[in-house]
């Protein structure tokens, strides 16, 4: 291994202006395993020069990139009774990274045709690019291309439990799999991991340990596809009849510093506000919750923001 590539492999793992999925993106790509990727980086206060310290050392390590300009992004820092307290934390910079100009210059023609509407075409660079297995990119092109093909084979339960084991199965891969039997997909899980396990130990010990926290958790909305050309009686959702509910859960104390935002399946109808004591196990970028006793209910949830709700 290069100096260049140790150097930066340190940095992301011990670099909080990285989260874990970003610091695995990163250290994949340095290791030159992963292509091209896409990585953002967030500039506290406290560290003002953060970014110009990131993009020499890019430089050293002659990686190209392009950056979008900053954006300013928002935690939880309160939550009191039904209230989630927002606050502006700093900014954040997006990176496009490659280790060639012709993956530049394939990229930037993935933009053109993503701006022209041409999903299609721009999907199946875009794949190659990122280094997708191609069965999952035609898998994931068919669905983008009609949503009613998901709800032909999932039920929304069955699709959100399967969005969870996917993450579960597959912690180092990005791509959203064919099925959990995909080949390519084992096989590039395993590649990524093995990587890991050569070249960057201590990241993969932060990454993969096993964590529980008993806490109790805020039940806010549930999470949904919509889709403007299948209208149905649940307002815009692809589901006609829902047999579950995949809800954000809020955790009422911070856990390490933070407040958490976890998905949970359940079976059941919550009502919005719902406390609930709950067991949460992370592990990986994954958070795994289970619901205890219902405590009490505070009314519906409201955010107290400075932005507008921002999704990456
Ligand atoms: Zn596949």
């Amino acid at each position: 291994m290069l100096n260049e590539q140790k150097n930066l492999i340190t940095y992301a793992t011990n670099n909080e202006a990285f989260d874990m999925n970003e610091k695995l993106k990163l250290i994949l790509f340095a290791l030159a395993v992963k292509p091209v990727t896409y990585v953002v980086l967030k500039v506290f206060p406290k560290k003002p020069q953060e970014a110009v310290r990131f993009e020499k050392m890019l430089n050293n390590a002659g990686i190209i990139f392009k950056k979008s300009r900053p954006k300013t992004f928002e935690e939880i820092t309160g939550i009191k009774k039904n209230e989630i307290r927002w606050r502006i934390k700093g900014v954040w910079i997006g990176y496009d990274l490659f280790h060639t100009r012709t993956q530049k210059k394939e990229f930037e023609k993935y933009v053109r045709l993503a701006g022209k509407g041409r999903h299609t075409q721009a999907d199946k660079i875009a794949g190659k690019l990122y280094d997708y297995p191609s069965c999952c990119v035609k898998d994931f092109i068919k669905m983008h291309n009609k949503p009613s093909l998901i709800v032909k084979k999932y039920s929304y339960h069955d699709y959100y439990k399967l969005m969870h084991t996917f993450d579960k199965k597959f912690p180092f891969i990005q791509h959203v799999p064919k099925s959990l039997n995909c080949k390519k997909t084992i096989v590039l899980n395993k590649e990524y991991k093995r990587a890991l396990e050569k070249n960057a130990q201590k990241f993969l010990r932060m990454f993969s340990k096993k964590r529980s926290f008993k806490t109790d958790v805020l039940v806010d909305v549930s999470n949904d596809i919509v889709s403007e050309e299948l209208l149905t009686t649940e307002g815009l959702s692809i589901w006609p009849v829902k047999d579950g509910h995949d809800y954000i859960f809020i955790t009422k104390k911070p856990i390490d510093k933070k407040y958490w935002l976890i998905s949970g399946l359940q079976k059941n109808y919550i009502e919005r506000g719902a406390i609930f004591e709950a067991k949460i196990m992370m592990q990986y970028d994954y958070a795994e919750i289970n619901l205890r006793k219902f405590k009490k209910q505070v009314g519906d949830l409201y955010h107290e923001r400075k932005l507008p709700a921002q999704r990456k």
